[in-house]
């Protein structure tokens, strides 16, 4: 077994909900060859998605990826180092919410993956810090079928709400190509014109 793979199994057993492999696989498809300077991952959990990520970058390109919680941030730092990405991979401690209003580069490619109910403050920034072509990935958009069904619990109710707000916004975003997959746990998938 290789590193990625053993990282992999450990996320499993500690249930952290990694990215899916057919969403992976999915993702990879979509970018195909091309090599990508800059990535942004929102929530890093213990960086199994970060560290597959880093297969599509450019030799210079990195990926910035956020994270609120300290113990996920340890145990991602400890990860990337494992695998020697630590000079591609930068994790940045604290809530997305406060971070990504600070953040001013540019990016190919955002990829989505932490609180469901902020989805559509991830969305706004994100229009904000993605390339001209860049594409922007929100995963788990129909959480577990409850965004397509209309019996909800009250637990799932905010959630749900929120990730049919964040399809409603990317599907009539004009400067917006977007795709609702169902696969995985869902992935929108909104490319930039
Ligand atoms: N992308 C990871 C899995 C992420 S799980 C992978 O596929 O390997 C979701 C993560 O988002 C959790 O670690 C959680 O702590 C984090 N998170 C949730 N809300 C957040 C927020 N508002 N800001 C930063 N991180 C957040
Ligand atoms: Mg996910």
């Amino acid at each position: 077994m290789n590193k990625l793979e053993k990282i992999k199994k450990e996320n499993i057993k500690d249930h952290i909900p990694i990215i899916m492999d057919d969403t992976l696989e999915k993702i990879y498809e979509i970018i195909g060859n091309k090599k990508l300077d800059r990535i942004l991952e929102i929530g890093t959990a213990h960086g199994y998605s970060a560290l597959c990520f880093s297969k599509m970058l450019s030799e210079q390109g990195k990926i910035d990826t956020i994270e609120r919680s300290h113990d996920n941030v340890e145990k991602a730092i400890k990860n990337v180092k494992t695998m020697k990405l630590d000079k591609k991979i930068n994790i940045i401690e604290g809530d997305a919410v406060d971070v990504l209003p600070t953040i001013n580069n540019k990016y190919d490619l955002i990829f989505i993956d932490a609180a469901k109910g902020k989805y559509p403050f991830f969305l706004e920034q994100s229009l904000r810090l993605i390339k001209k072509g860049g594409i922007i990935f929100a995963d788990n958009i129909l959480y577990k079928g409850y965004v397509m069904s209309d019996y909800n619990k009250h637990k799932q109710r905010t959630a749900v709400t929120h990730l049919r707000e964040y399809i409603k916004l990317v599907t009539e975003n004009q400067e917006l190509e977007t795709e609702i997959l169902d696969i995985g746990d869902g992935l929108a998938v909104s490319k930039m014109k």
